[in-house]
Order: C-alpha cells, then structure tokens, then sequence
C-alpha cells in the first residue's frame, strides 16, 4: 500500500509537506496526486477509512486530505480519531456534498477546511499552502525514536523522561532530525530550520552542531545515531 518516494521529489524544500490523501475515485486521487507532486509534496494514498486509519497510527503526514465518501463510511468520521493522537492535524475534507449544513457539519467535527467537488486543483493547492505556512498547525506533540523521545510543545529532549541538556543550535538540529526521524532529511533544509533566514553560515557550522549533538546522545545512551548520508543529508535512526 505504502509508496515510499524518491529524494527527487523534494523539488521545492520549503515545501515539502507529507500527505496522506484519503480518496477512492482514481481519476481524482491521480489529478491531486499530480499537482501535490509537481509542487514537490510527498503524496501517501489510502482509498478507505480502514487503510487510512493504519497510515494514521504513525506521525508521518503533515496534512490529510479526506474524501468524506468512502467505500467503508463517512470520511468524516476519521476526524475525531485522528485529532485524538494529532491535535494539530490539519484536515481538509474534500466531498461531493455542497449543501451548507453538511459543510457546517465537517467544520464542527474539527476539518480545518473544507472543499466541495468540484473544485479546481489551484484552489486545493492554495488551501494546502495556506495551511502549511502555520507553523503549530504541523507539529506534532512528541516522537519517540530509540530511547529519545522528543516533546515538540516544551522543545525538549528526553531520556527516560530526563531532559537530555542541550545548547541551542543542537536543539533545534535534534527538533528537525525528530520531525522527520527515520527518513532521511536534506542537509539544506536542515541548514533553513536551524538558522532560518541568517546569512552567512559557516558550511562547517551544522557538521560541528552535529557531531556535538552525535556525542552528547551517545552520552545519554539515547539509543539512536545519526547517519550521515553523503552529499544529502542525515538521518536520526533508532540502534
Ligand atoms: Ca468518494
């Protein structure tokens, strides 16, 4: 079911949002499918609550996009479930329903927006993107990889419920490696979240950060190790 996507596709970095579209009519999930990836998002496919209900277990996706008619219910009925483990998801309900009180209806449940079929893909797009620039609405509350958990809320490290101490810079490097742990992450993109828009970096600075960060999390015994994969990037990994 799972279409793991090649490096490629982050074509534009501050962009690259991971969504997991929930839509059982291919001629429609190939349109979005199509825009998403021409605006290098990273598109997961589930065509039914109960697939999308499985992606929903793991803290992968940025954004869900939900039909809400699907072959096994009512998409909508995915919303409080996802929110439960995800408080900042953002959903957007996608439906063929165009009457106000179903639109209502989506809202109360918690959709940070809504769309009725038809709609043109640069309106889906300019919701998405719109969506994306918040930044609380893509965090998520806390990942565990190894023995680490890290607490996007509070930004904290933590080892067996300790706070590992970390200085600033390796903070937000370890924040970034978590958000995306187990996947490997771009070293540019690395660069932009550690010092957003500060010029000047010393293309040696985030290799100390990381080597810095490498020992401290050894020295904890967190239980996981950053790769570094040449010419790309990095990736956090459970031992
Ligand atoms: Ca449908």
């Amino acid at each position: 079911m799972w279409y793991f996507p090649a490096l490629t596709q982050y074509k534009n970095r501050a962009l690259c949002m991971r969504i997991l579209m929930v839509e059982d009519e291919p001629e429609m999930a190939s349109l979005i499918r199509q825009a998403l990836e021409a605006q290098g998002m990273v598109v997961d496919g589930a065509v039914s609550i109960l697939q999308a209900r499985a992606a929903l277990q793991q803290p992968l996706h940025d954004l869900v996009l939900l039909d809400r008619q699907l072959p096994d219910g009512d998409g909508a009925s995915l919303i409080v479930e996802a929110r439960s483990s995800r408080p900042h998801l953002p959903i957007i309900l996608l439906t063929g329903k165009r009457d106000v009180s179903e639109r209502v209806h989506g809202l109360d449940l918690g959709a940070d927006d809504y769309l009725s079929k038809p709609f043109a893909v640069e309106e889906l797009m300019a919701r998405i993107r719109a969506i994306g620039r918040r930044p609380a609405q893509v965090s998520i509350p806390t990942v565990s990889v190894g023995r680490l958990t890290f607490n996007f809320s509070t930004r904290e490290a933590l080892v067996d419920n300790l706070p590992v101490p970390l200085p600033r810079r390796q903070l937000l490097v370890l924040e970034a490696l978590c958000l995306r742990a187990e996947r490997t992450v771009l070293r540019e993109w690395l660069i932009e979240r550690v010092y957003g828009f500060e010029d000047e970096i010393q293309s040696n600075a985030l290799d100390a950060h990381i080597s810095k960060l490498r020992r401290q999390l050894e020295a904890v015994e967190a239980g996981v190790t950053i790769h570094v994969i040449r010419g790309i990037g990095y990736l956090l990994k459970a031992n």
